[in-house]
Protein backbone atom coordinates (compact mmCIF):
# COMPACT_ATOMS: atom_id res chain seq x y z
CA UNK A 1 0.00 0.00 0.00
CA UNK A 2 2.53 2.63 1.07
CA UNK A 3 5.01 1.51 -1.53
CA UNK A 4 2.31 1.81 -4.55
CA UNK A 5 1.83 5.35 -3.20
CA UNK A 6 5.32 6.52 -2.89
CA UNK A 7 5.79 4.80 -6.30
CA UNK A 8 2.58 7.09 -7.80
CA UNK A 9 3.97 10.03 -5.63
CA UNK A 10 7.15 9.53 -7.23
CA UNK A 11 5.79 8.98 -11.08
CA UNK A 12 3.57 12.32 -10.63
CA UNK A 13 6.39 14.32 -9.16
CA UNK A 14 9.07 13.11 -11.80
CA UNK A 15 6.43 13.91 -14.75
CA UNK A 16 5.98 17.21 -13.25
CA UNK A 17 9.44 18.13 -13.22
CA UNK A 18 10.17 16.87 -16.83
CA UNK A 19 6.97 18.87 -17.86
CA UNK A 20 8.63 22.01 -16.45
CA UNK A 21 11.69 21.53 -17.57
CA UNK A 22 10.43 20.44 -21.08
CA UNK A 23 9.24 23.97 -20.53
CA UNK A 24 12.45 25.28 -18.90
CA UNK A 25 14.52 24.00 -21.87
CA UNK A 26 13.20 26.63 -24.19
CA UNK A 27 12.08 29.68 -21.56
CA UNK A 28 15.29 31.15 -22.30
CA UNK A 29 12.62 32.25 -25.51
CA UNK A 30 10.58 35.44 -25.39
CA UNK A 31 7.59 33.29 -25.43
CA UNK A 32 7.47 31.45 -22.81
CA UNK A 33 3.97 32.24 -21.65
CA UNK A 34 3.29 30.35 -25.22
CA UNK A 35 4.99 27.37 -25.08
CA UNK A 36 3.55 27.12 -21.24
CA UNK A 37 0.08 27.41 -22.91
CA UNK A 38 1.07 24.95 -25.42
CA UNK A 39 2.32 22.54 -22.83
CA UNK A 40 -1.24 23.04 -21.08
CA UNK A 41 -2.88 22.13 -24.64
CA UNK A 42 -0.50 19.45 -25.33
CA UNK A 43 -1.54 17.36 -21.81
CA UNK A 44 -5.14 17.85 -22.70
CA UNK A 45 -4.86 15.99 -26.03
CA UNK A 46 -3.19 13.51 -24.43
CA UNK A 47 -5.75 13.19 -21.47
CA UNK A 48 -8.53 13.30 -24.29
CA UNK A 49 -6.43 10.33 -25.86
CA UNK A 50 -6.28 8.40 -22.29
CA UNK A 51 -9.98 8.89 -21.89
CA UNK A 52 -10.62 7.33 -25.15
CA UNK A 53 -8.67 4.40 -24.60
CA UNK A 54 -9.91 4.13 -20.65
CA UNK A 55 -13.45 4.10 -22.36
CA UNK A 56 -12.40 1.94 -25.03
CA UNK A 57 -10.93 -0.55 -22.52
CA UNK A 58 -13.72 -0.28 -20.12
CA UNK A 59 -16.13 -1.65 -23.18
CA UNK A 60 -13.65 -4.69 -23.61
CA UNK A 61 -13.46 -5.39 -19.87
CA UNK A 62 -17.81 -5.38 -20.23
CA UNK A 63 -17.91 -6.99 -23.45
CA UNK A 64 -15.60 -9.83 -21.99
CA UNK A 65 -17.46 -10.10 -18.50
CA UNK A 66 -21.08 -10.31 -20.62
CA UNK A 67 -18.99 -13.33 -22.83
CA UNK A 68 -17.62 -15.08 -19.18
CA UNK A 69 -21.34 -14.94 -18.23
CA UNK A 70 -22.93 -16.65 -21.23
CA UNK A 71 -20.20 -19.08 -21.22
CA UNK A 72 -21.10 -19.77 -17.36
CA UNK A 73 -24.95 -20.20 -18.02
CA UNK A 74 -23.92 -22.44 -20.86
CA UNK A 75 -21.91 -24.28 -18.58
CA UNK A 76 -24.81 -24.57 -15.89
CA UNK A 77 -26.78 -25.88 -19.26
CA UNK A 78 -24.42 -28.56 -19.53
CA UNK A 79 -23.88 -29.47 -16.19
CA UNK A 80 -27.36 -30.06 -16.12
CA UNK A 81 -27.59 -31.92 -18.86
CA UNK A 82 -24.74 -33.91 -17.53
CA UNK A 83 -26.78 -34.67 -14.42
CA UNK A 84 -29.94 -36.43 -16.31
CA UNK A 85 -27.13 -38.41 -18.74
CA UNK A 86 -25.57 -39.59 -15.49
CA UNK A 87 -29.28 -40.20 -14.32
CA UNK A 88 -30.06 -42.11 -17.91
CA UNK A 89 -27.32 -43.98 -17.45
CA UNK A 90 -27.71 -45.24 -13.65
CA UNK A 91 -31.48 -46.51 -14.42
CA UNK A 92 -29.98 -48.43 -17.92
CA UNK A 93 -26.95 -50.17 -15.50
CA UNK A 94 -29.83 -51.08 -13.42
CA UNK A 95 -31.86 -52.36 -16.18
CA UNK A 96 -28.99 -54.35 -17.82
CA UNK A 97 -28.50 -55.72 -14.45
CA UNK A 98 -32.01 -57.05 -13.80
CA UNK A 99 -31.79 -58.37 -17.42
CA UNK A 100 -29.03 -60.07 -17.05
CA UNK A 101 -30.20 -61.56 -13.42
CA UNK A 102 -33.36 -62.75 -15.91
CA UNK A 103 -30.70 -64.50 -18.37
CA UNK A 104 -28.81 -65.95 -15.69
CA UNK A 105 -32.29 -67.40 -14.14
CA UNK A 106 -33.47 -68.75 -17.78
CA UNK A 107 -30.69 -70.25 -18.34
CA UNK A 108 -30.97 -72.34 -15.32
CA UNK A 109 -34.43 -73.20 -15.79
CA UNK A 110 -33.62 -74.55 -19.28
CA UNK A 111 -30.35 -76.77 -17.72
CA UNK A 112 -32.99 -77.91 -15.16
CA UNK A 113 -35.08 -78.74 -18.08
CA UNK A 114 -32.56 -80.63 -19.92
CA UNK A 115 -31.94 -82.81 -17.08
CA UNK A 116 -35.35 -83.69 -16.52
CA UNK A 117 -35.45 -84.12 -20.56
CA UNK A 118 -32.40 -86.12 -20.42
CA UNK A 119 -33.66 -88.57 -17.09
CA UNK A 120 -37.01 -88.68 -19.01
CA UNK A 121 -36.25 -89.65 -21.93
CA UNK A 122 -33.55 -92.10 -20.09
CA UNK A 123 -36.53 -94.27 -18.41
CA UNK A 124 -38.76 -93.93 -21.61
CA UNK A 125 -35.83 -95.74 -23.25
CA UNK A 126 -35.84 -98.19 -20.45
CA UNK A 127 -39.52 -99.00 -20.92
CA UNK A 128 -39.69 -98.92 -24.23
CA UNK A 129 -36.50 -101.44 -24.16
CA UNK A 130 -37.82 -104.12 -21.68
CA UNK A 131 -41.11 -104.24 -23.05
CA UNK A 132 -40.05 -105.01 -26.75
CA UNK A 133 -36.22 -106.24 -26.00
CA UNK A 134 -37.06 -109.24 -24.11
CA UNK A 135 -34.39 -109.72 -21.42
CA UNK A 136 -34.05 -106.30 -20.63
CA UNK A 137 -35.78 -106.04 -17.53
CA UNK A 138 -36.84 -109.46 -15.53
CA UNK A 139 -39.94 -107.16 -13.93
CA UNK A 140 -41.76 -106.25 -16.99
CA UNK A 141 -41.57 -110.16 -18.29
CA UNK A 142 -42.67 -111.25 -14.05
CA UNK A 143 -45.14 -109.11 -14.64
CA UNK A 144 -46.38 -110.42 -17.78
CA UNK A 145 -45.33 -113.77 -17.21
CA UNK A 146 -47.56 -113.50 -13.93
CA UNK A 147 -50.55 -113.02 -15.53
CA UNK A 148 -52.89 -115.75 -14.52
CA UNK A 149 -55.60 -115.84 -17.43
CA UNK A 150 -54.83 -114.19 -20.81
CA UNK A 151 -57.42 -111.43 -20.16
CA UNK A 152 -55.47 -110.45 -17.40
CA UNK A 153 -52.23 -110.83 -19.47
CA UNK A 154 -54.11 -108.36 -22.04
CA UNK A 155 -54.46 -105.96 -19.01
CA UNK A 156 -51.09 -105.70 -18.21
CA UNK A 157 -50.00 -105.22 -21.74
CA UNK A 158 -52.09 -102.60 -21.85
CA UNK A 159 -51.30 -100.91 -18.36
CA UNK A 160 -47.90 -101.08 -19.63
CA UNK A 161 -48.45 -99.16 -22.47
CA UNK A 162 -50.36 -96.58 -20.53
CA UNK A 163 -46.83 -96.05 -18.70
CA UNK A 164 -44.88 -95.63 -21.98
CA UNK A 165 -47.71 -92.78 -23.44
CA UNK A 166 -47.45 -90.98 -20.08
CA UNK A 167 -43.61 -91.13 -20.33
CA UNK A 168 -43.67 -89.97 -23.53
CA UNK A 169 -46.56 -86.78 -22.87
CA UNK A 170 -44.45 -85.82 -19.88
CA UNK A 171 -41.41 -85.75 -22.26
CA UNK A 172 -42.83 -83.98 -24.78
CA UNK A 173 -44.27 -81.66 -22.69
CA UNK A 174 -40.84 -80.91 -20.85
CA UNK A 175 -39.32 -80.24 -24.54
CA UNK A 176 -42.09 -77.72 -24.97
CA UNK A 177 -40.95 -76.17 -21.75
CA UNK A 178 -37.20 -76.18 -22.96
CA UNK A 179 -38.53 -74.36 -26.19
CA UNK A 180 -39.89 -71.59 -24.94
CA UNK A 181 -37.66 -70.98 -22.45
CA UNK A 182 -35.38 -70.57 -24.92
CA UNK A 183 -37.34 -68.80 -27.04
CA UNK A 184 -38.03 -66.60 -23.79
CA UNK A 185 -33.96 -66.29 -23.76
CA UNK A 186 -33.18 -65.38 -27.12
CA UNK A 187 -35.83 -62.49 -26.33
CA UNK A 188 -34.24 -61.53 -23.39
CA UNK A 189 -30.90 -61.76 -25.06
CA UNK A 190 -32.33 -59.31 -27.61
CA UNK A 191 -33.54 -56.70 -24.61
CA UNK A 192 -29.91 -56.82 -23.13
CA UNK A 193 -28.48 -55.89 -26.80
CA UNK A 194 -30.79 -53.08 -27.03
CA UNK A 195 -30.07 -52.10 -23.29
CA UNK A 196 -26.16 -52.28 -23.94
CA UNK A 197 -26.40 -50.49 -27.09
CA UNK A 198 -28.12 -47.81 -25.16
CA UNK A 199 -25.91 -47.81 -22.21
CA UNK A 200 -23.22 -47.14 -24.96
CA UNK A 201 -25.14 -44.12 -26.53
CA UNK A 202 -25.45 -42.48 -23.31
CA UNK A 203 -21.88 -42.76 -22.18
CA UNK A 204 -20.70 -41.34 -25.61
CA UNK A 205 -23.43 -38.18 -25.02
CA UNK A 206 -21.62 -37.76 -21.51
CA UNK A 207 -18.62 -37.62 -22.94
CA UNK A 208 -19.09 -35.79 -25.38
CA UNK A 209 -20.85 -33.56 -22.67
CA UNK A 210 -18.07 -33.80 -20.55
CA UNK A 211 -15.33 -32.63 -23.67
CA UNK A 212 -17.74 -29.65 -24.57
CA UNK A 213 -17.42 -28.83 -20.75
CA UNK A 214 -13.83 -28.99 -20.67
CA UNK A 215 -13.67 -26.93 -23.60
CA UNK A 216 -15.83 -23.98 -21.70
CA UNK A 217 -13.69 -24.16 -18.57
CA UNK A 218 -10.61 -23.34 -20.99
CA UNK A 219 -12.33 -20.62 -22.85
CA UNK A 220 -13.27 -19.02 -19.38
CA UNK A 221 -10.16 -19.21 -18.15
CA UNK A 222 -8.77 -17.41 -21.33
CA UNK A 223 -11.57 -14.72 -20.62
CA UNK A 224 -10.66 -13.96 -17.25
CA UNK A 225 -7.00 -14.12 -17.75
CA UNK A 226 -7.95 -11.38 -20.68
CA UNK A 227 -9.98 -10.10 -18.28
CA UNK A 228 -7.30 -9.56 -15.17
CA UNK A 229 -5.02 -7.81 -18.39
CA UNK A 230 -7.44 -5.63 -19.16
CA UNK A 231 -8.28 -4.48 -15.39
CA UNK A 232 -4.59 -3.51 -15.51
CA UNK A 233 -4.44 -1.40 -18.50
CA UNK A 234 -7.63 0.48 -16.89
CA UNK A 235 -5.98 1.18 -13.78
CA UNK A 236 -2.80 2.38 -15.29
CA UNK A 237 -4.50 4.13 -18.07
CA UNK A 238 -5.62 5.95 -14.83
CA UNK A 239 -2.31 6.51 -12.98
CA UNK A 240 -1.41 8.33 -16.40
CA UNK A 241 -4.58 10.37 -15.66
CA UNK A 242 -3.49 11.30 -12.37
CA UNK A 243 -0.19 12.26 -13.48
CA UNK A 244 -1.76 14.01 -16.31
CA UNK A 245 -3.73 15.67 -14.39
CA UNK A 246 -0.62 17.03 -11.74
CA UNK A 247 1.64 17.80 -15.29
CA UNK A 248 -1.26 19.96 -16.32
CA UNK A 249 -1.71 21.75 -13.11
CA UNK A 250 1.98 22.10 -12.29
CA UNK A 251 2.03 23.41 -15.98
CA UNK A 252 -0.78 26.12 -15.41
CA UNK A 253 0.88 27.22 -12.12
CA UNK A 254 4.01 27.85 -14.01
CA UNK A 255 2.26 29.80 -16.70
CA UNK A 256 0.79 31.87 -14.05
CA UNK A 257 3.98 32.35 -12.25
CA UNK A 258 5.26 33.65 -15.60
CA UNK A 259 2.44 35.92 -16.03
CA UNK A 260 3.14 37.40 -12.23
CA UNK A 261 6.92 37.71 -13.70
CA UNK A 262 5.91 39.35 -16.73
CA UNK A 263 3.77 41.93 -14.52
CA UNK A 264 7.05 42.79 -12.64
CA UNK A 265 9.51 42.68 -14.99
CA UNK A 266 10.39 46.72 -14.39
CA UNK A 267 11.37 45.47 -11.19
CA UNK A 268 15.29 44.66 -11.28
CA UNK A 269 17.09 41.51 -10.25
CA UNK A 270 20.48 42.27 -8.56
CA UNK A 271 22.58 40.42 -10.86
CA UNK A 272 25.96 41.19 -9.89
CA UNK A 273 27.55 40.24 -13.04
CA UNK A 274 25.93 42.81 -14.71
CA UNK A 275 24.79 45.37 -12.39
CA UNK A 276 28.04 44.91 -9.94
CA UNK A 277 29.89 46.32 -12.44
CA UNK A 278 33.25 44.28 -11.65
CA UNK A 279 35.48 42.37 -13.89
CA UNK A 280 33.96 39.26 -11.97
CA UNK A 281 31.08 36.97 -13.03
CA UNK A 282 31.57 34.50 -10.92
CA UNK A 283 28.48 35.54 -8.76
CA UNK A 284 26.02 36.09 -11.18
CA UNK A 285 22.81 34.91 -9.63
CA UNK A 286 23.98 36.29 -6.49
CA UNK A 287 20.51 36.92 -4.50
CA UNK A 288 18.46 35.59 -6.44
CA UNK A 289 16.91 33.30 -3.95
CA UNK A 290 16.81 33.67 -0.27
CA UNK A 291 18.03 31.88 2.72
CA UNK A 292 15.61 28.31 3.00
CA UNK A 293 16.66 28.50 6.83
CA UNK A 294 18.87 30.41 9.37
CA UNK A 295 22.23 28.90 10.28
CA UNK A 296 25.81 28.23 9.74
CA UNK A 297 27.86 26.59 7.04
CA UNK A 298 28.35 22.96 8.38
CA UNK A 299 29.96 21.34 4.91
CA UNK A 300 30.01 23.74 1.44
CA UNK A 301 29.27 22.66 -1.78
CA UNK A 302 31.91 20.60 -3.76
CA UNK A 303 34.38 17.40 -3.73
CA UNK A 304 33.84 15.77 -0.07
CA UNK A 305 35.58 12.76 0.97
CA UNK A 306 36.19 10.73 -2.34
CA UNK A 307 32.68 12.14 -3.74
CA UNK A 308 31.00 15.25 -4.59
CA UNK A 309 28.33 17.17 -2.27
CA UNK A 310 26.11 18.35 -4.67
CA UNK A 311 24.90 21.02 -1.89
CA UNK A 312 25.26 23.27 1.62
CA UNK A 313 24.56 21.91 4.85
CA UNK A 314 23.21 24.53 7.08
CA UNK A 315 23.41 23.42 10.59
CA UNK A 316 20.56 24.49 12.71
CA UNK A 317 18.18 23.06 15.67
CA UNK A 318 15.80 20.63 15.08
CA UNK A 319 12.01 22.04 14.39
CA UNK A 320 13.87 25.21 13.05
CA UNK A 321 11.25 26.53 10.06
CA UNK A 322 12.48 26.10 6.22
CA UNK A 323 10.90 28.47 3.97
CA UNK A 324 11.10 28.24 -0.38
CA UNK A 325 14.08 29.81 -1.25
CA UNK A 326 12.05 31.54 -4.26
CA UNK A 327 8.12 31.52 -5.57
CA UNK A 328 7.70 28.05 -7.90
CA UNK A 329 5.68 24.89 -7.90
CA UNK A 330 6.56 21.95 -5.82
CA UNK A 331 7.81 19.28 -7.88
CA UNK A 332 8.33 16.59 -5.63
CA UNK A 333 7.38 16.20 -1.79
CA UNK A 334 8.32 12.85 -0.33
CA UNK A 335 10.25 10.69 1.97
CA UNK A 336 13.71 9.97 0.07
CA UNK A 337 16.01 6.67 1.91
CA UNK A 338 18.68 8.99 1.18
CA UNK A 339 17.56 12.24 1.30
CA UNK A 340 14.83 11.70 3.81
CA UNK A 341 11.54 14.29 4.30
CA UNK A 342 12.53 16.04 1.28
CA UNK A 343 10.94 18.96 -0.72
CA UNK A 344 11.83 19.83 -4.86
CA UNK A 345 10.51 23.45 -5.85
CA UNK A 346 10.71 24.63 -9.39
CA UNK A 347 11.15 28.18 -10.17
CA UNK A 348 10.76 30.43 -13.52
CA UNK A 349 12.84 33.50 -13.03
CA UNK A 350 13.54 35.74 -16.00
CA UNK A 351 12.63 32.63 -17.90
CA UNK A 352 15.07 30.14 -17.00
CA UNK A 353 13.82 27.14 -14.64
CA UNK A 354 15.59 26.34 -11.81
CA UNK A 355 15.20 23.71 -8.66
CA UNK A 356 15.69 23.84 -5.34
CA UNK A 357 15.90 20.79 -3.13
CA UNK A 358 15.27 20.62 1.00
CA UNK A 359 16.41 17.34 2.47
CA UNK A 360 16.69 15.52 5.77
CA UNK A 361 13.64 17.86 6.91
CA UNK A 362 11.38 16.43 10.26
CA UNK A 363 8.13 17.60 8.62
CA UNK A 364 6.88 18.51 5.28
CA UNK A 365 4.41 21.33 5.08
CA UNK A 366 3.43 20.90 0.98
CA UNK A 367 2.56 18.58 -1.90
CA UNK A 368 3.71 17.66 -5.09
CA UNK A 369 1.97 20.81 -7.48
CA UNK A 370 1.43 23.22 -4.86
CA UNK A 371 2.41 27.18 -5.28
CA UNK A 372 4.15 28.34 -3.30
CA UNK A 373 5.77 31.74 -2.28
CA UNK A 374 9.15 32.82 -1.44
CA UNK A 375 9.73 32.87 2.30
CA UNK A 376 6.76 30.30 2.83
CA UNK A 377 7.35 27.61 5.66
CA UNK A 378 7.93 24.30 3.62
CA UNK A 379 8.96 22.43 6.66
CA UNK A 380 11.05 22.05 9.60
CA UNK A 381 14.68 21.20 10.11
CA UNK A 382 15.54 17.64 11.38
CA UNK A 383 17.61 14.59 10.87
CA UNK A 384 15.92 12.11 8.62
CA UNK A 385 17.02 10.00 5.82
CA UNK A 386 21.18 9.85 5.59
CA UNK A 387 21.86 12.26 8.12
CA UNK A 388 24.41 12.22 10.99
CA UNK A 389 23.00 15.85 12.75
CA UNK A 390 20.32 18.06 12.66
CA UNK A 391 20.80 20.32 9.49
CA UNK A 392 19.16 20.99 6.03
CA UNK A 393 21.11 20.08 3.19
CA UNK A 394 19.99 22.58 0.22
CA UNK A 395 20.59 22.02 -3.70
CA UNK A 396 20.44 24.62 -6.28
CA UNK A 397 20.22 23.33 -9.99
CA UNK A 398 20.19 25.16 -13.47
CA UNK A 399 16.91 23.49 -14.64
CA UNK A 400 15.01 20.01 -13.72
CA UNK A 401 16.81 17.89 -10.75
CA UNK A 402 19.08 15.24 -11.80
CA UNK A 403 20.30 12.41 -10.25
CA UNK A 404 24.29 11.46 -9.79
CA UNK A 405 25.81 9.41 -12.53
CA UNK A 406 26.70 7.11 -10.26
CA UNK A 407 27.34 7.50 -6.54
CA UNK A 408 28.61 10.33 -5.21
CA UNK A 409 29.14 11.97 -8.11
CA UNK A 410 28.11 15.46 -8.95
CA UNK A 411 24.57 15.91 -9.78
CA UNK A 412 24.40 17.21 -13.42
CA UNK A 413 23.19 20.92 -13.05
CA UNK A 414 24.01 21.04 -10.11
CA UNK A 415 25.22 24.68 -8.38
CA UNK A 416 26.92 26.40 -5.98
CA UNK A 417 24.03 27.48 -3.93
CA UNK A 418 25.99 30.08 -2.30
CA UNK A 419 26.14 31.87 -5.69
CA UNK A 420 22.59 32.38 -5.84
CA UNK A 421 22.21 33.49 -1.63
CA UNK A 422 22.26 36.88 -0.31
ZN1 LIG B 1 24.54 17.92 2.65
Amino acid sequence: MAARWMRRALAVGITVTTAIGAVGAGAARANTGESLKQKVNEIEKKQEQNQNEINRTKDQLNENRSKQKNINDEIADLDHEIQSTTDKIQAKQDDISRTKTQIEALKKDIADTKVRIAERDKLLKERVRSMYINGGSIDYLQVLLGAKSFGDFVTRVLALNTIVDQDKRILNAQKADKARLEAKETQVESQLADLQKDYADLRALQQSLADKKAQHKALLAQLKEDEKHLEKLVMSKQEIAENLAAQKAAAQKAYELWKQEQSNKHKTHRVDGVSGGGTSNVHHGKGLFIWPTSGAISSGFGPRDGGFHSGIDIAAKEGTPVVAAASGVVARSYRSSSYGECIFISHYINGQQYTTVYAHMEKRLVQNGQTVSAGQVIGYVGSTGESTGFHLHFEVYIGAWRAAPTEGAKHPGSVNPLNYLP
